[in-house]
């Protein structure tokens, strides 16, 4: 049961009360999924409901149901859904010019690099599409890098990673994954990456060759369950790799532009990687858009030719994430994070039940991790309103917009307090 006296915080437009399919009929949600059943492919076990509008951290399924949505697309509506500002952004843009190739130069793609450079303070960015195509691009520019500067033999560079990391889904990507669901019978895979225990300094140290470019790091590995590098290790990582000569590659596609509770994860061991690689939240959840920010010795290997992607940098997607990161600045969602989501994680400390192994987080990233199955309690808290999905299995994670108000989280913490209660006989 949704509590309708909390539930709408942000009025839903008039003109949108109506819900229609292309066929002008309207769409139930046991229609939609079977359709989607049938003609789509099965990659993904979504909870069963059809979402047909969303504002601010809330969505409405196509039978007018209201959730709080506490997953924000993986973090990609930190600025909330469909940002009035974001959308004006978009439509203006898109009603001027979306696409030119980087045949041609657009009239957006000089400003996003200026400002997201300077947010990051580093020198130059590379824009991209998906978090994916970014992890891609740190990987050739950490190659490219290391056999030009530290004369590693062509085709010999190794890249250090992580167990239980999380970088995208292309093969090169997944080749070097621990999860066995994400690379089975998708080989052969790409060589030269070494992977390591997640938070084990002496593993990386004694790891590392003449020919290590980069090590390719989480700061907070999120799917695998929030899970937090031990006190020290990033900072130790960090001085670890400027004295060996080699990168350090921050994926804060997920992490990143907030959603910890400061601009990056790294920024909580005062550490600044040597790229940051960033997506998702870049643009508010409008448009895909990734980058990798790094310093001009590192991105400054790319020549014409050696890399490129036919939408990366259009003006649409460079319009969109300027607002984007002009709205985390000015509605202070980095400060919100930091006090909604240490008002949260003390709420979720205080739950009780037997199945509960730990609760852990940073910022508006929390997790509860459990004994058992999450799958359940998610459907449990989906039935009361409250949208998450479970990661690795058996963890909850709650990652709400980081526009989400005090008294939705709080009506959302009463909602998994009712649901443990209720699990408690069962
Ligand atoms: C989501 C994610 C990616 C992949 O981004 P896509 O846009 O799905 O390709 C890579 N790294 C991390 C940490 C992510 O969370």
């Amino acid at each position: 049961m949704i509590d309708r006296e909390h539930a709408p915080t942000i009025p839903v437009p008039s003109s949108s009360v109506a819900v229609r399919g292309a066929s002008a009929a309207p769409v139930t949600t046991r229609d939609a999924i079977a359709r989607e059943e049938a003609w789509g492919a099965h990659n993904y076990h979504p909870l069963d409901l059809v979402i047909a509008e969303a504002r601010g951290a809330w969505v409405t399924d196509v039978e007018g149901r209201r959730y709080l949505d506490c997953l924000s697309a993986y973090s990609a509506v930190n600025q909330g859904h469909c940002h009035p500002r974001l959308l004006q952004t978009l439509v203006d843009q898109a009603s001027r010019v979306t696409l030119t190739s980087r045949a041609f130069r657009n009239d957006q793609l000089g400003g996003f690099c200026e400002e997201l450079a300077q947010l990051c303070g580093m020198e130059m960015v590379l824009p991209m599409n998906t978090g994916a195509e970014a992890v891609e691009t740190a990987i050739k520019a950490a190659r490219r890098w290391g056999y030009r500067t530290r004369q590693i033999p062509d085709g010999e560079a190794q890249i250090i990673a992580f167990e239980h990391n999380f970088h995208g889904r292309t093969t090169t990507i997944v080749g070097f994954s621990s999860e066995p669901a994400y690379r089975e019978q998708f080989g052969p895979f790409a060589p030269g990456f070494v992977l390591l225990p997640f938070g084990d300094i002496e593993a990386v140290r004694r790891a590392m060759t003449a020919n290590t470019c980069a090590v390719l790091i989480e700061p907070i590995q999120c799917e695998a369950g929030v899970l937090l590098p031990p006190a020290g290790f990033l900072r130790a990582l960090s001085a670890l790799c400027a004295e060996r000569g080699v990168l350090l590659m921050a994926d804060e596609i997920q992490t990143g532009l907030g959603r910890t509770g400061a601009l990056f994860a790294c920024d909580h061991d005062d550490v600044v990687p040597d790229l940051y690689i960033l997506g998702k939240a870049l643009s508010g959840g409008f448009y895909p858009v990734s980058a990798v920010v790094a310093r001009r010795e590192v991105l400054g290997v790319f020549d014409p030719g050696s890399h490129g992607s036919t939408f990366g940098g259009n003006p649409l997607g460079c319009a969109v994430a300027r607002e984007a990161l002009r709205v985390l600045r000015d509605e202070r969602l980095i400060e919100r994070s930091a006090t909604e989501g240490a008002w949260l994680l003390e709420q979720l400390r205080t739950l009780r039940h037997p199945a509960i192994a730990a609760v852990r987080g940073r910022g508006l990233m929390c997790a509860i991790e459990l004994t058992v199955a999450a799958r359940p309690f998610c459907e449990a808290l989906q039935k009361r309103g409250v949208l998450c999905k479970e990661t690795h299995g058996t963890v909850i994670r709650l990652s709400p917009p980081l526009v989400v108000e005090r008294r939705d989280l709080e009506w959302a913490v009463a909602q998994l307090r009712a649901v443990f209660h209720d699990a408690v006989g069962t």
